[in-house]
């Protein structure tokens, strides 16, 4: 395969427009068969409700290549089991697992010359979308859905090797305590546009949400999770509550913690004002795996993790053990975490 003339490893997050994309259209109460398309637009009514009444969501998945040449796709039956749930909370058509991972790997396949080699840091973005379309006004759930996944080569979040990020609180919520924040929806997107600009306005990466609730407990970090690691080293905790999003990241650490690096690990409450208790903190999603905390600011005040500098051994173990089980370097991934294109 004659692969695009890119400089992988400079590519940044950036929209490039790839040869195919899957779209399968929902009307009369089914599925079609989904087809593959050159068209990067989609053609859908100006009262669609996905434009006005922000009936629409969203997943976020990888295609990595291995050493040896092959390309594999991580947990792709997390992402089709997660937009099933975020269907059931904005009452859309589930769209099936069976066919998810087959739509994943179609468009991986269509847009194989697209798919960074080995050793680039650079993976495929996969982007599956479901939104409600055809011709509607009221408020009420649409008549017709387009389900579609288009990809793009992204380039390694790290260019300059791995490194601690800084972090504010933030006065806003992204979701309410029981609304939305489980779903993966552009709402809450929108809603995390404005806290995200007054955190990069002084200086953080992004700020932290609180639980939207009482405003004491760390909820989420942007649009990615939290985890922390106990002063005494032996325990993975991240936050439970009922508005975070569930990152499929998130999910994998608890296990590499428990099963490959031997830690205890916990879901339960981490306390904004008893972040002492950790030595290590960090943010997980499927862009950057893992970003380092630095330093949290709160109410004006600095609290510092491991290092506003450098990255915490326990934070680097969970990273590169993640990391080499996506990419195919570590061979015995837990069952059923790869999926490989052929
Ligand atoms: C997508 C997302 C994450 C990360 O989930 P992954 O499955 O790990 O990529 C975390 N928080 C929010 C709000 C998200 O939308």
């Amino acid at each position: 395969m004659q692969k695009k003339d890119i400089n992988w490893s400079e590519l940044g997050f950036n929209y490039i427009n790839t040869d195919k994309r899957y779209i399968s259209y929902w009307k009369d109460g089914k599925w079609d068969e989904g087809t593959l398309t050159s068209d990067n637009n989609v053609h859908i009514n100006e009262g669609s409700t996905a434009l006005h009444y922000g009936q629409q969501c969203f997943e976020g998945l990888k295609a990595y290549t291995t050493k040896d040449g092959r390309i594999q796709l991580f947990r792709p039956d997390a992402n089709a089991k997660r937009m099933q749930e975020s269907c059931k909370r904005l009452l859309m058509p589930e769209f099936p697992t069976e066919k998810f991972i087959d739509a994943c790997i179609q468009v991986v396949k269509a847009n194989e010359a697209w798919v960074p080699p080995y050793g680039t840091g650079a993976t495929l973005y996969l982007r599956p979308f479901l939104i409600g379309v055809g011709e509607n006004i009221g408020v009420h759930p649409a008549s017709e859905y387009i389900f579609s996944i288009f990809c793009m080569p992204v380039g390694p979040y790290y260019k300059g090797g791995m490194a601690p990020v800084n972090y504010i609180t933030s006065d806003f919520d992204r979701a309410a305590a029981f609304g939305t924040g489980k779903s993966k929806v552009g709402g809450n997107y929108a809603a995390s546009l404005y806290p995200h600009q007054l955190a990069a306005e002084k200086g953080f990466a992004d700020c932290i949400y609180l639980d939207p609730a009482t405003h004491t407990k760390i909820d989420e970090v942007g649009a990615a999770n939290f985890f922390a690691i106990t002063k005494d080293g032996k325990k993975f905790v991240t936050p439970n509550s009922s508005s975070i999003l569930p990152s499929i990241t998130k999910l994998s650490l608890l296990q590499v913690a428990k099963d490959y690096l031997g830690l205890e690990t916990a879901e339960e409450d981490v306390f904004i004002d008893k972040l002492d208790e950790y030595s290590e903190a960090g943010a997980c999603g499927t862009a950057a795996v893992i970003t380092p905390i630095g330093c949290i600011q709160h109410k004006g005040v600095d609290h510092v993790f491991y290092s506003e500098t450098e990255v915490g051994p326990v934070t680097m173990k969970l990273y590169e053990t993640l990391y080499g089980i996506q990419n195919g370097d570590i061979e015995n991934a837990p069952e059923g975490w790869i999926v490989e294109v052929k």
